[in-house]
Parts: structure tokens; sequence; C-alpha cells
């Protein structure tokens, strides 16, 4: 049986440049304004910043993340995830990513969508609006 996949974002490491969703649009040639990973910025306080990349996982229309499947075939990872040079992402099978999760020992959350799973850990406490729906 096919392992369920799921995103692993460490929000810490997460420093907002945008290149997760650079890549994505370059890799799967979206038109403007089409997005399947975005940069959410949570501000709690004048200091406090923290950058959520949040993945379009349930839609099936072109804005639905396609997982890269034209990568992993080839046994490459994901445009985004490649591309994070902060390592604030990961990608692979749920148990693995829940795994490294726990080795943040800190704040964490999962999010289903229909054609995944995002878990998002950070050692920080984080607004209860990050939680899920
Ligand atoms: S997830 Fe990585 S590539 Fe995307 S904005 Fe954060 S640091 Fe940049
Ligand atoms: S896995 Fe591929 S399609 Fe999905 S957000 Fe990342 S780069 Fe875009």
């Amino acid at each position: 049986m096919t392992q369920k996949k799921a995103f692993l974002v460490n929000i810490d490491r997460c420093i907002g440049c945008y290149a997760c969703e650079i890549a994505c649009k370059d890799e799967n040639d979206l038109s403007p304004g089409i997005k399947r990973v975005m940069i959410r910025i949570v501000e709690a306080g004048e200091l406090n910043r923290s950058y959520v990349p949040e993945f379009s996982l349930e839609t099936i229309d072109v804005s639905g993340c396609t997982l890269c499947p034209q990568l992993q075939i080839e046994g490459r990872r994901p445009a985004c995830v490649n591309n994070c040079l902060t390592n604030a992402l990961d990608f692979g099978d749920l148990e693995e990513m829940k795994k490294q999760a726990e080795k943040i020992r800190g704040f964490k959350f999962e999010k289903e969508q229909k054609k995944g799973i995002t878990v998002y850990a950070s050692k920080k406490p984080l607004d209860t609006f990050l939680a899920p729906a």
C-alpha cells in the first residue's frame, strides 16, 4: 500500500523568502496569480513575525498542489522543498514527517487536506488562528 505523503513545515526556519512559491510557479509553469504554495505572514506583536507556507492541497483545479509527480518519479523532491535554502520544508511519508516533527520538541499540529497532509512544527507558541480550522 502506498504510504500517505505529507509536507513538514518548520515555521522557526522559514524566513519568508518566497523561493518555494517562485520555484513552484517555475517548475509547473503556472499563470500569474496562481499559487500552489503561498506564504502567510503572521504578526503577533511588533517583534514577533512568523512566515507560514501554506499548501493548496484541497482543490482539483490548476491552483491545487500536485505534489510534483514529474519530479518524484525521477526520485527528486518537489520543487518547493528542493529550493528552500533554510530547510524549512520537507516532504515524505506521513509517519516519517511526524517523527521529524517530534524532534523539534515544540508546538505542532497537522492540517489534513484531501490530497495530503501538512505537519507544522515550531518551538515557540503560535497564535491560535494557525491551528487547523
Ligand atoms: S519555506 Fe523556505 S523557501 Fe519558502 S519562504 Fe520559507 S524559507 Fe523561503
Ligand atoms: S509540491 Fe510541487 S506543485 Fe506542490 S507546492 Fe510544491 S512545487 Fe508546487
